[in-house]
């Protein structure tokens, strides 16, 4: 069923209805030609999800009834990804895979071997882009919370920002070539921040900088992974690990 987003402001829940303006409800209407009486999912971004029935479209907007509340589709984890920013529009995929994949926050990172830092003046235009990203991952896996995205941030004023390892989170760094920790047993572990190098991978004060802020490094085994199949690799094994992606209920 197809799910849109809402602007919460167009939702008037005591009577179950909601309204879909713009790129939305041309989404709705152009590209998915939904009907008056068919089914319809709806999200507020917030965590918020709802079906409802399309009511009708007309000109630039769709009207939506009776509406229920549903399940935030949302994992008890808290995963956040922190990578060094890696080139061209590979960022675009993690953004787009790791939000499928259940990632709440992603870091951007300027490190050491990572590409330069954007300019000021295209910053803006490329937080547009990455946003108009997730929100379309979100629509497409059926989430209700929209990750937080951070804008690129050198390496060690992510880790000031992050301060000291809280209870419950668990602090882990891929790293290649690396002589194979295990990875840590499963645990009462709520928040994991994985650390994934870019390109060029990590210089040794940035190692430096991730072990004194309790980062634990973890291997993906003998190959190594391009910085944008490590991400998702790696948040694919710790949502496998500590999160929902393995599920006993599997029915077709
Ligand atoms: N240029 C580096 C080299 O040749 O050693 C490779 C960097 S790799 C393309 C980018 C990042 O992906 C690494 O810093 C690491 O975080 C992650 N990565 C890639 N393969 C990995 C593996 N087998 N185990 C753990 N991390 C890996």
């Amino acid at each position: 069923m197809p799910q849109f987003i809402v602007a919460s402001a167009d939702l008037d829940l005591a009577r179950g209805r909601a309204t879909l303006h713009g790129p939305e409800a041309k989404h709705c209407t152009a590209v998915v030609r939904l009907r008056a009486g068919d089914p319809i999912l709806l999200t507020d971004g917030s965590g918020r999800r709802w079906q409802g029935t399309c009511a009708g479209a007309g000109g630039s907007r769709v009207q939506v009834e009776q509406l229920q509340p549903l399940a935030a589709n949302e994992p008890g984890l808290h995963l956040e990804l922190l990578q060094g920013l890696p080139k061209g529009d590979r960022w675009d995929d993690v953004l787009e895979k790791g939000t499928e994949l259940g990632v709440t926050a992603f870091r951007p990172l300027y490190t050491a071997r990572s590409v330069p830092h954007i300019p000021l003046p295209r910053l803006d235009k490329r937080m547009q882009r990455w946003h108009e990203k997730l929100r379309a991952a979100l629509k497409q896996c059926e989430r209700g919370r929209l990750p937080l995205l951070e804008e690129p941030a050198p390496l060690d004023r992510c880790l000031r920002h992050l301060g000291p390892c809280g209870t419950g989170e668990l602090r882990l760094v891929l790293a290649e070539r690396a002589s194979g920790e295990p990875w840590p047993d499963s645990g009462a572990t709520r928040t994991i921040r994985l650390a994934v190098g870019p390109e060029g991978g990590w210089a040794p004060e940035e190692r430096q900088l991730l072990q004194d802020a309790n980062f634990r490094p973890v291997s993906l085994g003998p190959r190594i992974l391009r910085t944008d199949t490590a991400a998702l690799a790696g948040c694919a094994l710790v949502m496998q690990r500590w999160g929902d992606l393995v599920s006993a209920d599997a029915r077709w």
